[in-house]
């Protein structure tokens, strides 16, 4: 078949992969240049240890007292917005015990088997991505905290994911450049890494070569449609012809669906990320300092500093103000490293596509016969990516799924 896949971000190339290899003819229409979305600014982290979805027992307090603070990590722009309500609504009733022991397993089985997947795309293209399998620091400075994630680690266990308890001079002997100071940490040895960057140029070069063509500067207005299939996407600059479309357009997702009568809610979840180049002293491990909600990722000789999840709309505009509090957290953590907030063109920010009960959308349109959607991965994309191109490919071949899908669907 010829296949249409809308976005370019890790989904869209990943779903590209696999689609080539099973001998579809590939086309990637994206509305930017290809070279940023979200998939490029993130920590990174290829992440099993987070399988307790984002709506979960507590999240909604715990939301609510960061919205009092201007330099929380959680951030809602207060608006009348009938898909903003709809959304926080669904969020609010999915936030609870029941919904994460239904959700939880499907999260687990969906992330273990991308981890295993980006390892071997990793290891297909020549080690581009720089993945490493060193695993991830979950660290924290007070009592309160580690008990809570010592009760995640407990969970863990349940999943077969293990994991190490370590006090802080433990955590120390994993560090030998930089300087410590936290109460312990969690550790998790399944999580790798990867540099985003790479990633993305290393795929998207690999896919040229094999023959994948990309449309770029091109913005889906609208589709063509008989007998239920799509039969041509409409862009800015002229129509596609198509036998199969993949919507993958992360935060546009809920936007451009509604040109087809799907209605499923979705709100973009910016976060900001700076890069520092040429370190002398870098981490050896990745890290989430849990109490602030940032990530630390040694990238080489870089160090990749990010967070904050601000639901305003579409919109990609700085606020220092919740950018000052990633960095000064970074510096408690890691007293000797001395980051300073870099000028405001320095400071990446992207959007996260987060679905309200923190699973994917990954399945057939409710609608039509010949379109496939892929996308709402909120903080866990490049997590999910390689699994979400493999079951995508798998759906659209009518072969048997690696994991159940029924979680997944759209119209859930
Ligand atoms: C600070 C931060 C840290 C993160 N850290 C991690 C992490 O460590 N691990 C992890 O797994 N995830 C992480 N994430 C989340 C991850 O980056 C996202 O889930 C992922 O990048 C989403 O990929 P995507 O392909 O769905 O969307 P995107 O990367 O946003 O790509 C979507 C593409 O669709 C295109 N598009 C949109 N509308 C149209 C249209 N109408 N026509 C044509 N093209 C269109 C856009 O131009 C864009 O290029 C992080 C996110 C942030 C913000």
């Amino acid at each position: 078949m010829h296949i249409t896949i809308i976005g370019a971000g890790v989904i869209g190339l990943s779903t590209a992969y696999y689609l080539h290899e099973a001998g579809h003819e590939v086309t990637i229409i994206d509305k930017g240049d290809g070279k940023n979305n979200c998939s490029f600014g993130n920590a990174g982290y290829i992440s099993p240890s987070h399988f307790i979805p984002l709506a979960s027992p507590g999240i909604v307090a715990q939301g609510l007292k960061w919205m009092l603070s201007s330099t929380s990590p959680f951030y809602i722009k207060p608006r009348i917005n009938a898909s903003l309500i709809k959304w926080g609504w669904k969020f609010y009733t999915k936030a609870n015990e029941k919904t994460v022991s239904k959700n939880a397993p499907h999260l687990n089985n969906i992330l273990q088997l991308s981890r295993n997947l980006m390892i071997n795309l990793d290891h297909a293209n020549g080690h581009g991505f720089e993945l490493e399998k060193k695993g991830c620091l979950m660290l924290y400075k007070t009592q309160e905290t580690a008990s809570h994630e010592a009760t995640l680690a407990n969970e863990a266990l349940k999943y077969g994911i293990e994991t190490s308890i370590l006090s802080a001079s433990e955590v120390q002997s994993m560090e030998s450049e930089v300087k410590v100071d936290a109460l312990g940490g969690v550790y998790f040895p399944i999580d790798c890494h990867l540099h985003p960057v790479k990633m993305m140029h290393t795929l998207s070069n690999s896919l040229v070569q094999k023959g994948v063509k990309f449309c770029y500067n091109q913005d889906v207005k609208d589709f063509i449609i008989h007998n239920n299939k799509v039969s041509e996407v409409i862009t800015n600059k002229g129509n596609f012809p198509c036998d199969h479309v993949v919507i993958a357009v992360g935060s546009w997702m809920e936007v451009l669906t509604k040109k087809l009568g799907i209605n499923l809610l979705l709100q973009p979840g910016k976060g900001y990320s700076v890069t520092y180049a040429d370190r002398q002293n870098n981490l050896n491990h990745p890290a989430i300092l849990v109490d602030d909600r940032v990530a630390m990722t040694p990238l080489g000789k870089e160090l990749r500093v990010g967070g904050t999840m601000e639901l305003s709309g579409i919109n990609q505009t700085i606020n220092m103000h919740r950018v000052h509090p990633i960095i000064a957290a970074a510096n408690k953590y890691y007293p000797d490293i001395k980051l300073t907030v870099p000028s405001e063109d320095k400071i990446w920010s992207g959007l996260r596509p987060c679905s309200p009960d923190g699973l994917p959308y990954i399945g057939p349109s409710p609608h039509h016969k010949n379109v496939t959607i892929a996308g709402g991965h909120a903080m866990l994309g490049v997590s999910l990516a390689a699994a979400t191109g493999f079951l995508v490919k798998q759906l659209i071949n009518h072969e048997k799924t690696a994991i159940p899908m029924d979680a997944f669907q759209v119209d859930r």
